[in-house]
Formats: C-alpha cells, sequence, structure tokens
C-alpha cells in the first residue's frame, strides 16, 4: 500500500490545540461536542485515536473520558488500552521547588503526579526569577530532571520522558503500528512529537503555524483543529455509508 494511503494514528495535545488555552489550567471549557466526537473518531480509526498532553493522565480522564488511549505528563504517564503505567520516580527536590514557588506572588504552582508546574500568566515580570529557580533545581537533581518552558509556564519534570518517545511507544502497540502517524500541537513541548512523527514519514501539524517549528504543517487556532477534526469523522462516516 502507497504509504500516502496507509491508514492514520492520530495524536492529539490538548490545551491550545484541541481546547483555547484559559488563564488556569483548570479554567479550560471543553465543548461539548468534543469528548464523543473523539470517541467516534477513534472507533473510526480502528482505535488508533491517543491524546498526548502534558496534564496528568487522571485529569486528560476528567476532561475527556472514555478514552482507551491516553498519554499525560508529557509521556511520563500512559495508558495502551489496558491499565496505566508510569515512570514515576521520587525526586525530593521537586518538593523543595514547590515549596519556594509558592513563596512567589501570582504564581500558580501546580503539582502533578511526576512533577511541578510554576504558571506565571498572573505575573509574568517573575517570568526570570521562575524560570531561574526552576533551573537552579534541575542542576540540583544531577541529571534526573529537565525543564519544560511553555506558554506563560515553566514546568520540571523527570528527564527521559517527552512525547515524542510516548508517541512512538504507542506507534509499537498493534493498534497504532504501521499506520501513518499524525501528531497535532502548539507548544515547544510540542516539537518532540512533530521530530518523531516526520521520522515515521507522518504528518506533523502545528496550531499557530510551522515557522520555526520541526512541523510540516499549520492550522491556524483550536477551532480550525476542531473543524479539521469534524471533516475527518464526516470523511470516515460518509465512507461507512458507501460501504454499507
Ligand atoms: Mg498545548
Amino acid at each position: 500500500m502507497s504509504r500516502l494511503l496507509r491508514p492514520l494514528a492520530l495524536f492529539l495535545d490538548i490545551d491550545g490545540t484541541l481546547i483555547d488555552l484559559a488563564p488556569r489550567p483548570d479554567l479550560v471549557v471543553v465543548p461539548d461536542f468534543l469528548p464523543p466526537l473523539l470517541r467516534e473518531l477513534a472507533a473510526q480509526l480502528g482505535g488508533a485515536l491517543a491524546l498526548v498532553s502534558g496534564r496528568a493522565l487522571a485529569d486528560i480522564d476528567r476532561l475527556f473520558p472514555g478514552l482507551a488511549y491516553v498519554a499525560g505528563s508529557h509521556g511520563g504517564e500512559w495508558r495502551l488500552g489496558g491499565a496505566s503505567s508510569s515512570s514515576k520516580v521520587a525526586i525530593p527536590e521537586l518538593d523543595a521547588l514547590a515549596a519556594g514557588a509558592e513563596t512567589l506572588p501570582g504564581i500558580l504552582v501546580e503539582r502533578k503526579p511526576l512533577g511541578v508546574a510554576l504558571h506565571y500568566r498572573d505575573n509574568p515580570q517573575l517570568a526570570g526569577q521562575v524560570r531561574a529557580l526552576a533551573r537552579r533545581t534541575v542542576e540540583r537533581a544531577d541529571q534526573a530532571l529537565r525543564l519544560i518552558d511553555g506558554k506563560a509556564v515553566v514546568e520540571v519534570m523527570p528527564a527521559g520522558t517527552d512525547k515524542g518517545s510516548v508517541i512512538l511507544r504507542f506507534m509499537d502497540n498493534p493498534v497504532f503500528a504501521g499506520r501513518r502517524p499524525v501528531y497535532v500541537g502548539d507548544d515547544v513541548t510540542d516539537e518532540c512529537g512533530f521530530s518523531a512523527v516526520n521520522r515515521l514519514d507522518g504528518l506533523s501539524i502545528r496550531v499557530g503555524g510551522t515557522q520555526g517549528s520541526a512541523a510540516n504543517r499549520g492550522l491556524s487556532s483550536p477551532q480550525a483543529v476542531r473543524r479539521w477534526l469534524r471533516t475527518l469523522h464526516r470523511q470516515a462516516t460518509g465512507g461507512n455509508h458507501a460501504q454499507s
């Protein structure tokens, strides 16, 4: 089969990709039609649809219930159909980082199952100070931690996990293997996901355009992503009708 005709495996980031960014991660709005649309698309793709987010797995399940394939915490936690797995390790420097950041005004400290996210959207003047604090933590942890810069957020997570490696892990699963991977993301943390699917002759789609990115396609906004997903869904539905 031509590689262009291979069935797709769809990997989707959440914040800034499927849904609009909010001032705080708990304030995002998920359009009502979106969770069922994703579940139906997953079924149409033979199961080969996975969310790949920096959010914790439990948080993703709350926003988008009923999906079998999910990767959270930037690839540090994942569920491949059945039981969940995690690369969780106890790193004491993370507690010190959270405690230190909690003293800073206007900084939202988000404890995640594997790491710590420091949101400075409410006090952008402290961006440099927050990043320096995070950098010192990473240096003290002697390669066990890494720093991830995002949109008005800096995260410290265990080293050795990223969205690209978890996508490759999923692509080894029989549900995904042999398909053409598509990854849609919007942020710095999505670049390794773009590179991973590019290596597999896939499609890498960045929300906000491709400039300065490894992505080979661009979409303008989360709204455009949702429109595109609806089109995919409609095409698959039309195909099914044609066959029956
Ligand atoms: Mg994002």
